[in-house]
């Protein structure tokens, strides 16, 4: 990912202390063979193991990559030999033994340009256990300058064995000045007035904010709301069903998620301006009246468990499992 306020192969800002200690490993000539990076989902893993890599492959590295040698141009490409990225063949799906071992006939073979090999996996919980058990034998007996970077949102699916023979480096946000400044960077004038909105609806993950103002996004989120509002107004949860799965059902089911969370601190703190979401609060004083808190969280956790099985690659009947979900929502939410 290149945002336009990053220098090419560089980490974000948030991420430079960790980017530099790997370099000065590197430079002392104690860098590990298999870095794992994990974190939130847009925290900027994959921009940190890129410019990892470009460090590695480029032939003036000084302190970071320099952009203009022949193996910058070759990785600007998307062409450089020795960058091998192992990512499942299409979203959601797992990685398989295969993937694993063409990569490991790759780099029993000397470096094509002569320096490191780099080798991206992600995420590394997508691999599926024969893989994982693959990608294990290159841990334990790792060749000469070969380095492993694993990705990583949920470490809880990551094989142990394979988490413990790289070097974890969890990867935190930026704090809420250095995010709001970054985000301004990178939004257009009038959205960057909304950077602190943006920043809380995000959880103060500064990519998904910049994902949010995004227009396609903003109308989604608007659409989502009349809809909740017909099926708040009494509309047949099944009717409703066909409009609900016209968006994006990752980040329908995201706001959904985040208005339950947020309805349950309002009806805690009954506070109007310590909303995340001010728009939904015609919606929140109707739910007052229908609903109870602990509905709320047990319709948010059978959200999530929807969530998780669209994050693991089950492919679930999407139109079934959003029929339901609106079933539940009107039976727990609006009596
Ligand atoms: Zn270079």
């Amino acid at each position: 990912m290149n945002n336009k306020s990053e220098a090419w192969g560089q980490a974000f800002p948030w991420h430079k202390e960790v980017f530099t200690q790997i370099v000065q490993r590197y430079q002392s000539g104690r860098l590990p063979h298999a870095l794992l990076f994990s974190g939130d989902a847009g925290v900027g893993k994959q921009q940190l193991a890129y410019s990892i890599a470009a460090f590695l492959l480029c032939r003036n590295a000084e302190h970071h990559a320099c952009g203009q040698c022949s193996g910058c141009e070759l990785l600007k490409a998307g062409t450089h030999p020795d960058l091998l990225q192992i990512l499942p063949e299409s979203e959601g799906k797992q990685i398989k033994i295969e993937q694993i071992r063409s990569v490991q006939s790759n780099i029993g073979k000397t470096a094509q340009q002569g320096g490191y090999r780099v080798v991206i996996v992600q995420p590394a919980d997508g691999m599926n256990a024969n893989a994982a058990n693959a990608l294990l034998k290159n841990l334990e007996e790792p060749g000469e300058n070969v380095l492993f970077i694993l990705i990583s949102n949920r470490l809880s699916a990551l094989l142990p064995t394979v988490k413990s023979r790289c070097q974890h480096t969890p990867l935190p946000l930026p704090d809420q000045e250095q995010a709001k400044v970054w985000l301004q960077h990178q939004l257009d004038s009038h959205a960057a007035q909304h950077a602190d909105s943006l920043l809380r609806m995000a959880n103060g993950n500064p990519l998904t904010a910049v994902l949010l103002a995004s227009e396609a996004l903003h109308k989604q989120r608007e659409q989502l709301y009349l809809n909740l509002e017909s099926l708040t107004r009494g509309a047949e949860p099944i009717e409703l069903a066909a409009a609900f799965l016209q968006g994006d059902l990752h980040w329908m089911l995201r706001w959904l998620q985040a208005w339950l969370a947020d309805w349950s601190s309002w009806v805690l703190l009954q506070q109007d301006e310590q909303v995340k979401y001010p728009e939904m609060l015609p919606l929140y004083r109707h739910w007052q009246k229908t609903a109870h808190l602990n509905q709320a969280r047990s319709l948010f956790l059978s959200i999530g468990e929807l969530r998780q099985q669209l994050a693991s690659g089950a492919n679930p009947n999407t139109q079934l499992a959003v029929e339901s979900l609106l079933i539940r929502w009107a039976d727990k939410m609006l009596g």
